[in-house]
């Protein structure tokens, strides 16, 4: 295959939409699947506990006999692997993936034909039976347990009469004729006995799974699945596919365009049996043993009995839930559910809204062509040498690829026949118009009433949510941590994931290295000023400094209390000694003795690191635009001087100072700042051998981030911007337009690296440290984590969205507190506890930290002061692992071999030290909230939909 068929033939499959559910904007895989506690009109606080009581047995029975116990599925536990825990107490045996089909096997107590053996399929309306408490310990559930109303839009089904009727004993009718049968026959063996089989009843330590479901499996018993039931085909696949299926709608109301993809229909067919609601609620398609579990309202499932399954053995149940129990015994969750009223119509819009606004994201966020899924057979790496298979820096020649590229208005385009241009290849997916309606769009959205409401209750919710998980799980999550051997927070994979290379050594270690030069070298020749070669003795001598003198006080390189909202002063704070002279010869890298000092001052960070082991970092080092040749000089200075360490990989920042240039005279127009940041790269990817070093030095970057002060004002960017090429006036373009022209070309270069099977680099800017929202909006729209964030907490609407997508948020308190917010106003905890994906990083150790050890001075002052417990810290540094660019492989190592998933088992306590139970309440909360959203916007949909059928007949 020639080059450039390869090129288009890859093109072409990257072309392709990405696939891969909860892969992209929902990071660590969402799981659109819940219908939120329904029928739980209650708090409901679950506990373990062994106390077990003739009255309780009497208040099962009862309950058991009651309609809606056992038949309706939820969707709390319907993640591919969210498998119920089984408690050591309870007699709960759990199907590998029939994760509500319950097996409840009864105590001992107080045996009776009717009682010993029940056989359920469904958990309950209000998640009891999904393992969250002792089957004989339940508080008692209230008189008129109450169901959360089902949202019906078209008349009632036929058949929604039967609903009660069908279950009054609590058994799906499919399953009735074997319950009675196990029944009988387990009754047969206790009358012999006088107690139950010791393979199902033995105590927890030594009952077997296995034996159980032997048991089972010699009754004749089938495992039930609840595979789709009730759903019409159309809906099933809207389940299963959740595609983009609603159009932007304007916001004064027009819903007419409306689109849904064919067979959604929902509750307007008289035949329809479910309603629309509950389409938008779940849908797991898992692998080979797993089952799609749809979690319908308790009156909806019970019109289609379950079918009898097909997809799980009992062999496999029985493994896995071995696996489970063996968890389980030491971590007995207690599940906090929330009552969830009946959605208004209100609510329904304001779900159809933020529906919409993640939509958008899925629609511009690049994603790599390949998700971790697709690539989760490769083995692990322990190191980034071990995934490069080389050692770093070998010249290995390749081809280069026919095609042709120019910058037009701003974008690179590419295409496939040289001098045709007819096959353009990785076109962007919107125009900047069309990008800054969008932003527009969105910002209104965020700003409406309603949408503030609601989402301000759901944070406030889920913080609440968080606080209860902790007052009634932190013992048994600390007991998880201290079973887990050899694993605690000091040797759990941190990565400082923002943080900037010249200020990457704390002060002590840069006075000591300055200090050291000045006795070692004092005859180099460093510098060239005013005319003359001066030596590094002379430089210290026109400053009247002598060796003795240097102190980190004179140093003054440290963060004070002037810097406060003085971004200017912060950034004259890298000048040691006050001096600019000092600063290009010791932390530049295009200077005189190019870059000498700080590639030895970089070597000794690195070595810190390597001895440190478990300390990671993404030094973030500046390509200003100004000229082109500046990546082969930042690539000569990394590649000659092997700036190379498995604890770090590069990032490149980009400050956007295009009104500075300009002044001087340096560029022309925002285009040439563009063309000079992105035509090297192009040209590399395109021939590798044009800039071999540059090549090589790429292969080690992993994202782009965009910096400069934040604060300053400037004008939000309207639809009718001029175009990069007439951009040429002084001011400065507003943050919202250098990340789109920075997204855009990072979009194309990616689609084209790709293409020739090169990494790709991931968009992740500084946004909401401080200044205006639409910050924080380009961001959400285009970028796949952030630095900082803080600014998040001025905008609910907005909060909840980047909860929902789970996109990083970089953070640095400390870094925050001296320059835009105090440290005790930072919402780092409030976020954290909310369930955004939040890390720690440094962003300056120069200017900020005082130990040899940043990263872990900032884990250490967030943890005393927002009194953060172990649980906590290792979870953020397992936080920092899935923001970073390190690759998939390594991370592979560091978290799990499916760390991209949420819960549990995308995460490994042996690696992380963070308990299964607070992955589990994580993702618990996170399914919630989605089924919640996916849920109200699929009833708005329909809605809409029904009002332009309706106004069609008409
Ligand atoms: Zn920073």
């Amino acid at each position: 295959m020639s080059p450039s068929a390869g090129l288009t033939a890859a093109a072409a499959a990257a072309e392709q939409p990405s696939q891969g559910p909860g892969w992209g904007a929902f990071v660590g895989g969402v799981v659109l699947g819940s219908t939120v506690a329904a029928g739980a009109a209650y708090l409901a606080v679950r506990y373990a506990s062994s106390a077990s009581s003739a009255a309780a047995d009497e208040l099962r029975r009862k309950e058991r006999r009651r309609p809606g116990r056992i038949q309706s599925g939820t969707g709390r536990d319907s993640a591919p692997s969210g498998k119920p825990l089984a408690r050591a107490n309870t007699d709960l045996y759990y199907a590998n993936g029939v994760e509500d089909e319950l097996l409840e096997v009864d105590r001992v107590a107080s045996p009776s034909p009717r009682q010993s053996v029940l056989v359920g399929a469904g958990g309950s309306a209000n998640g009891w039976a999904d393992g969250g408490g002792s089957a004989a310990g339940r508080p008692p559930r209230p008189k008129s347990s109450p169901r959360m109303p089902v949202p019906m839009l078209g008349p009632p089904s036929g058949r929604a009469g039967e609903t009660d009727a069908a279950f009054t004993d609590g058994t799906p009718p499919g399953l009735r004729g074997r319950i009675n049968e196990v029944s009988e026959s387990e009754a047969a063996a206790l009358s012999g006995s006088g107690q139950r089989p010791a393979h199902l009843y033995a105590g927890p330590a030594n009952r077997s799974n296995t034996a159980a479901a032997e048991y089972l499996r010699n009754q004749g018993f089938t495992f039930p699945t609840m595979l789709a039931a009730g759903a019409s085909p159309g809906q099933a696949q809207l389940l299963q596919s959740a595609p983009r299926f609603v159009p932007p709608l304007s916001l004064d109301g027009r819903a007419g365009s409306a689109t849904l993809p064919p067979g959604f229909v929902p509750s307007l067919q008289p035949s329809g049996s479910m309603p629309a609601g509950a389409a938008g609620t779940a849908a797991l398609s898992g692998s080979a043993n797993q089952v799609v579990v749809g979690s319908y309202p308790a009156a909806i499932t019970a019109q289609a009995p379950p079918a009898t399954g097909t997809i799980t053995t009992a062999d496999a149940m029985a493994t896995e839930g071995r696996i489970i129990e063996d968890a389980a015994m030491h971590e007995q969750y207690v599940r906090v559910i929330t009552p969830e009223p009946a959605p208004t119509e209100e609510t329904e819009e304001v779900c159809y809204l933020l529906r919409q606004s993640l939509d958008m994201r899925n629609k511009w966020l690049f994603r790599p062509q390949h998700s971790p899924e697709q690539l989760a057979h490769l083995p692990e790496a322990v190191t980034v040498t071990d995934v490069r298979g080389s050692e770093p820096f070998v010249w290995q020649p390749q081809d280069a690829l026919q095609c042709e590229f120019e910058m037009q208005a701003g974008v690179m385009r590419v295409w496939a026949d040289p001098g045709v241009r007819e096959q353009e290849l990785f076109a962007v997916p919107g125009t900047s118009t069309e990008f800054f309606s969008d932003m527009h769009w969105m910002l209104k959205v965020i700003s409406l009433g309603h949408v503030r409401t609601f989402t301000h209750h759901r944070l406030l919710l889920l913080e609440q949510k968080f606080n209860l998980h902790v007052m009634l799980n932190a013992d048994k999550e600390f007991l998880a941590q201290k079973s887990a051997p050899h694993r605690d927070f000091y040797n759990v994979r941190k990565v400082d994931t923002h943080v900037h290379h010249s200020a990457c050594m704390h002060q002590k270690h840069l006075l000591r290295f300055i200090k050291s030069k000045l006795k070692k070298e004092p005859d180099e020749v460093v510098i060239f000023r005013d005319g003359k070669y001066l030596t590094l003795r002379e430089v210290f001598e026109s400053l009247n400094l002598t060796p003795y003198h240097l102190n980190v006080d004179t140093l003054d390189v440290h963060a004070d209390k002037n810097i406060f909202h003085r971004f200017d002063k912060f950034n004259l704070k890298y000048n040691p000694f006050g001096q600019s002279r000092l600063r290009e010869i010791f932390i530049k890298q295009d200077n005189l003795i190019h870059g000498r000092f700080l590639a030895e001052l970089t070597k000794e960070v690195f070595a810190d690191l390597e001895a440190s082991k478990y300390q990671h970092t993404e030094y973030r080092i500046s390509v200003y635009g100004r000229k082109p040749v500046e990546w082969d000089t930042l690539a000569a200075w990394v590649v000659q001087n092997r700036l190379y360490s498995d604890n770090n990989v590069w990032m490149i920042q980009i400050p956007r100072l295009y009104n500075v240039y300009k002044e001087q005279g340096i560029i022309e127009s925002f285009e040439q700042l563009l063309s000079n940041i992105f035509t090297p790269l192009f040209e590399v990817t395109r021939e590798p051998s044009s800039h071999p070093q540059l090549h090589l030095f790429l292969q080690g970057v992993s994202g782009f981030d965009l910096v400069d002060d934040e604060s300053k004002p400037e004008r939000r960017p309207n639809k009718h911007m001029p175009h990069p090429r007439d951009w040429t006036s002084k001011h400065n373009p507003a943050y919202a337009y250098y990340a789109y022209y920075m997204y855009a070309n990072l979009y194309t270069l990616n689609k084209m690296r790709e293409a020739r099977g090169l990494n790709t680099f991931s968009f992740r800017p500084h946004a909401g440290e401080a200044g205006d929202i639409d910050h924080l909006v380009s961001s959400f729209l285009l970028c796949e984590n952030i630095a900082h964030g803080i600014n998040l907490r001025k905008s609910p609407s907005l909060q909840y969205l980047y909860y929902i997508a789970q996109i990083g948020l970089c953070m640095s308190p400390l870094s925050n507190n001296s320059l835009f917010l105090d440290y005790h106003r930072n919402p780092f905890p409030t976020f954290f506890a909310r369930g955004l994906s939040v890390s720690l990083s440094t962003d300056d150790p120069l200017q900020i930290h005082l130990t040899k050890e940043p990263l872990v001075e900032e884990y250490s002052v967030a943890a005393q002061v927002w009194k953060l417990s172990a649980t906590d810290l290792c979870e953020v540094a397992r936080n920092s692992v899935l923001h970073s660019g390190f690759p998939h492989q390594v991370k592979m190592h560091w978290v799990h071999t499916h760390y991209w998933k949420m819960g549990p088992e995308g995460n490994d306590i042996q690696k992380t030290n963070v308990p299964a139970l607070r992955m589990r309440f994580r993702k618990d909360c996170h399914v919630e909230e989605t089924g919640l959203l996916m849920m109200g916007a699929a009833n708005h949909a329909a809605r809409l939909r029904a009002k332009e059928m309706y106004s069609q007949a008409e």
